[in-house]
């Protein structure tokens, strides 16, 4: 694994959550994105290195409207940046840890993701992402 490549957070209201995150890092939302397949609607702000993600569920079946109901608006996962994404999975299931979707998906901000189950990972969502070539 390289570095954090950004923290996922769920949230109820993307637009009201975003200007509060503006506000917090003095900066500004970059890029705001649909990910139809995931039923959730992202906007990403940078830190540094680093970038925040904030999730909001496009519809209520979306497994961030899961998540909200549950646990309510919070940390929702932390994704590392690989260079190598099915090695990777390859590795960590070897080591026995259970992964959600072996075949990478498409993920928002132009990434291939895998998600590992948080039973596995002591109660965290993780996600690998993998920059996705475009030509
Ligand atoms: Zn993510």
């Amino acid at each position: 694994m390289e570095k954090i490549e950004h923290i996922g957070i769920a949230v109820k209201d993307l637009r009201v959550s975003g200007l509060m995150y503006e506000k917090l890092l003095g900066g500004t939302i970059y890029k705001t994105e649909k990910v139809e397949s995931e039923g959730v609607t992202t906007a990403f702000l940078k830190c540094g290195e680093s970038k925040i993600e904030l999730l909001e569920a496009s519809n209520s079946d979306s497994p961030i409207a899961k998540y909200i109901e549950k646990k309510g608006e919070g940390i929702h996962h932390i994704a590392f940046s690989v260079n190598d994404i099915k090695a990777e999975v390859l590795r960590l299931k070897k080591e026995g840890f259970q992964i959600i979707n072996e075949e990478p998906r498409k993920g928002a901000d132009n990434k291939w993701v895998v998600f590992l189950h948080p039973k596995s990972c002591s109660g965290v969502l993780i996600e690998l992402c993998q920059e996705r070539i475009t030509a």
